[in-house]
């Protein structure tokens, strides 16, 4: 049975109110996007804004049905473990639709991105769980070089801190002007990634150009409508804090990108010039709490090392993980040589020892995408785990989609892990 369920709190409305429908054919792909990848904020919606206890919300899945003017309609339904095993249960608690209101709104689908963000900033407070910032961050770059074959590592700082910069990670900024606000770096956390504006470096570049070559001026016009010459073919890019620190002069941090050939983020990096400045528009945390008991398994390719080589500095947990590396090419898997992990112990390849991290290494030559990868991966988990069993009880993980999709139900089937102790996230789409 399906009810019309209003939640009680702020996103109480009139239940017999009629919603407006946006009519936007790519409505049901984004539906489709948000119920595959982002489940666990739809049970956030629902944790934070309707009467559903964490108990029930643990009995079940939930999906958006349809996105409104107004808000979000999302579904309870059963979970995907459940089905599998005793078949579609009856229960009050499936097939319940609840209506998630938005702050404001939306007339057209662009909007909808800032109210979902809106949504899960307020569910996430409420949860007490930290929460995405729309923020723009400053730093300036230091140094640039490798560290493994296609990894080049932005060595980057704060610019012009305070001398009076206290210790918790939390820095005062001053411009030109003597305008101070308020920052932080988080220095304890891995996987905390930025949004990196390319277009500001670009647009920088063209200035310099225009101030600078007469010649080439002309290809690079920044006012008025001909600002679209300098736009890159992308405007921004998501890239992991690999590491950051409190030094004497301010805070430093590591980013590491992968080059992959031509490509905008991988030549916006590659560009980057000491003294240049880069500018952050949004941070958020990765999901990694539930790493800390149990025997755990990282499985990473290039864009998701650096995550991982800062969770194994920061780990918090008695047992150390297996790290499944994949890599196009052999020269990137030395990228964990040099990490440690908090204790002190080193990475070691053979010893399955009690007090090591080790890697299991897969190299691929060929580009990290796709639902085959799934299936090696998969197959190589499970060689190693017959010839060194180990009960696996957690997992993270960040891939391109169509191996993360492909890969969450081989790695629930294979180990009987429920949906909160297996997170394999998506970090890029192949085209
Ligand atoms: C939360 C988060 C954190 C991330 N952290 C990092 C990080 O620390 N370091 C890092 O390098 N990346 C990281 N990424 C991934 C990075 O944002 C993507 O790989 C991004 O697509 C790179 O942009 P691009 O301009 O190089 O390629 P795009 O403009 O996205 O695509 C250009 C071409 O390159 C292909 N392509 C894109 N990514 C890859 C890839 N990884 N391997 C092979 N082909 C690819 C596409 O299919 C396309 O054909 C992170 C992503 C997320 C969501």
């Amino acid at each position: 049975m399906t009810n019309l369920l209003l939640a009680p709190t702020e996103n109480t409305d009139n239940q017999n109110s009629q919603y407006t429908s946006l009519n936007d054919p790519e409505i049901a792909s984004v539906v489709t996007h948000i119920n595959e990848e982002h489940l666990d904020e739809l049970l956030g919606f629902l944790s934070a804004f309707t009467s559903l206890s964490t108990a029930e919300l643990d009995l079940v899945d939930a999906q958006i049905t349809d996105i409104y003017a107004e808000g979000l309609a999302i579904q309870t339904c059963p979970k995907s473990s459940e089905i599998q095993l005793f078949g579609a249960q009856n229960s009050s608690l499936h097939d319940q639709i609840f209506f998630i209101a938005f702050a404001t709104p939306i007339s057209q689908l662009d909007d909808l991105q800032a109210q979902y963000i809106l949504l899960k900033q307020r569910a996430d407070k409420k949860l007490g769980k930290k929460t995405i910032k729309l923020t723009k961050q400053v730093f300036e770059v230091q140094n640039s070089y490798r560290i493994s074959k296609n990894m080049l590592r932005l060595e980057l700082s704060m610019p012009s801190l305070n001398s009076d910069t206290p210790l918790n990670n939390t820095a005062q900024l001053s411009n030109a002007k003597g305008v101070t606000s308020s920052t932080s770096v988080p220095t304890n956390e891995a996987g905390y990634a930025y949004l990196f504006d390319l277009e500001h470096n670009a647009m920088t570049d063209a200035l310099m150009t225009d101030s600078t070559d007469g010649n080439k001026a002309s290809d690079y016009k920044t006012n008025g409508s001909n600002k679209e010459n300098v736009r890159p073919a992308r405007p921004h890019c998501y890239y992991t804090l690999r590491k950051a620190w409190q030094a004497d002069n301010g805070i430093r941090a590591w980013v590491d990108v992968f080059l992959h050939g031509d490509t905008p983020g991988g030549n916006w990096a590659a560009a980057l010039q000491a003294g240049e400045t880069v500018v952050t528009k949004r941070e958020f945390p990765e999901k990694v709490e539930h790493l800390r008991n149990g025997q755990a398994v990282l499985i990473v390719d290039e864009t998701s090392m650096p995550t991982a080589a800062r969770l194994l500095e920061l780990w918090n947990n008695p047992t150390p993980p297996l790290v499944v590396c994949v890599t196009q090419d052999a020269g990137d898997q030395s990228y964990f040589d040099t990490v440690k992990m908090r204790s002190g112990i080193d990475c070691d390849t053979e010893n399955n020892g009690n007090d090591h991290f080790t890697i299991l290494p897969i190299v691929t030559n060929q580009v990290n995408s796709g639902a085959d990868l799934a299936t090696l991966i998969d197959r190589e988990l499970g060689d190693y785990l017959t010839n060194n069993p180990l009960q696996i009880d957690k997992i993270w993980g960040a891939l391109e989609a169509n191996t993360a999709k492909a890969l969450r139900p081989l790695l629930k089937d294979r180990l009987g892990l429920s949906r909160t102790d297996v997170v394999v996230k998506v970090y890029w789409r192949h085209d």
